[in-house]
């Protein structure tokens, strides 16, 4: 029965859902419960948590005889957060390699990279990151064992959408020398090549194979890049494995190039200006605009960052999709992943955001950018449970979400009273099926 249903896209999503344990039912006393979407908060909620899912939200909900009752009745409680762009198997740092990741590239294993990005997502989802896209440059499907270790059970983090290998035309985002490139084939596995039509097909069955769950392109990393017809070829191709298409967009010329494909998001905010920012809404296509906050030294400039912060608040004036991504993908010393990852809203509040709309960047626009929203994300009966807490009320101060006090994470609770507690996530075997590639 399982064997033959294996193959079955429903049979393989079932397999996904977090194992059924003993019904053990939680019962979370929320003292105040936030629905971005909504842009409201309810106080005094009590939320049942039975078999990973939400099965009952309300201030008349009686909680049954044995439950495990959870106190935040001094916590805000709201959705989990979303990164829509980052990179966890990527880490450079200013030594050895000053920040050039290039040379990470060369230094750091693929399997190390994995390490790594086991301890980022769990450091993503201490700062109450419960989904992230991670959008390439994770050496040799880093990415994807990511996910799969997440996914059958043997370690925590965020529900993770990653992309595999970012494609581009060749070089990809170096410009290796003709003998690395022809002779050592050195830009394999960071990119993947893809010139022509046929070497596109190739290329995104390659990603959909070992495990991609969004395909990620390099519009226009060398001045030919990609034209419009190859990006619809990118999208067709990739739709018939269910997946979406992220384009790296770093000029003018590539946005009108993607938004005329209609790309499903892009990445960076170097080629949006207004009208970009005007095609990009009428069309819903999602901006991961990749904010670096002045405070992070080093990583952008004073002019970069004003140009980021007028061009954050000029998408938000057009009401283009927003979606909170970072490209955190460097070391910060004395900083985790996640706190990186959080202090990316100092650049939304100085583009004058208001807070409400910070949040629903960060969780409800999250969650479709993901293609989430009717599995996991927002706070709802049926749907998996994930949701975190905070001091204070983020609908009325955003900063409060820098102090992530409690996050659970498939009805499992990964941290409380803002220490992490993850032992249950542990298991010494794949608990939720070897099946999950
Ligand atoms: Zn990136």
């Amino acid at each position: 029965m399982r064997s033959r249903c294996a193959f079955v896209t429903g049979c393989v999503l079932a397999l996904l859902a977090p194992a059924p344990a003993a019904a053990q039912v939680t019962a979370i006393r929320a003292g105040r419960l936030v629905d971005p979407e909504a842009g409201t908060a309810s106080s005094n909620q009590v939320i049942l948590v039975e078999n990973g899912r939400f099965t009952a939200i309300g201030s008349n909900v009686p909680i049954p005889p044995g439950a495990e009752v959870i106190d935040l009745s001094q916590l805000t409680v709201l959705p989990g957060l979303v990164d829509a762009h980052n990179h966890l198997a990527l880490t450079y740092k200013e030594e050895p390699e000053n920040n050039v990741y290039y040379l990470t590239y060369v230094l750091d294993s693929t399997p190390l990279r994995a390490i790594q990005a086991a301890s980022n997502g769990m450091q993503m989802l201490s700062s109450g990151f419960t989904i992230v896209r991670d959008m390439g440059n994770n050496g040799n499907y880093a990415d994807t064992a990511l996910r799969q270790a997440i996914e059958q059970g043997w370690i925590p983090g965020p529900t993770i959408i990653n992309s595999g290998i970012i494609i581009g035309g060749m070089g990809g985002q170096f410009w290796p020398t003709p003998e690395m490139a022809k002779d050592r084939n050195i830009v394999y596995p960071e990119y993947l090549d893809a010139d022509t039509p046929d070497e596109i097909v190739k290329a995104v069955r390659q990603n959909a194979l070992f495990g991609a769950k969004v395909i990620k392109i390099c519009v226009d990393c060398k001045p030919w890049g990609y034209t419009v017809e190859e990006i619809r070829l990118f999208i067709s191709e990739a739709a018939k494995a269910g997946l979406k298409v992220e384009g790296h967009v770093q000029t003018v010329d590539g946005a009108r190039r993607a938004i005329e494909a209609g790309i499903w998001s892009i990445a960076h905010d170097s080629g949006l200006n207004d009208e970009m920012h005007k095609g990009m809404a009428a069309k819903g296509i999602f901006r991961a605009g990749t904010e670096t906050p002045i405070s992070l030294t080093g990583h952008t400039s004073g002019q970069r960052y004003q140009r980021t912060v007028t061009g954050l608040k000029n998408a938000y004036d057009n009401r283009v999709p927003l979606t909170f991504s970072t490209d955190a993908d460097y070391y910060v010393p004395g900083m985790t992943r996640g706190e990186v990852a959080i202090s990316f809203i100092e650049t939304w509040k100085a583009a004058g955001i208001p807070d409400v709309d910070i949040l629903r960047a960060m969780t409800i626009n999250g969650y479709r950018v993901s293609e989430t929203l009717n599995t996991r994300g927002p706070i709802r009966t049926g749907l998996i449970a994930d949701l975190i807490a905070v001091r204070g009320n983020p609908l009325e101060d955003i900063e409060t979400l820098r102090n992530v006090q409690f996050v659970m994470k498939d009805g499992m609770v990964f941290k409380r009273d803002g220490v992490m507690t993850p032992e249950k996530f542990f298991n010494g075997g794949p608990v939720n099926g070897w099946r999950i590639r």
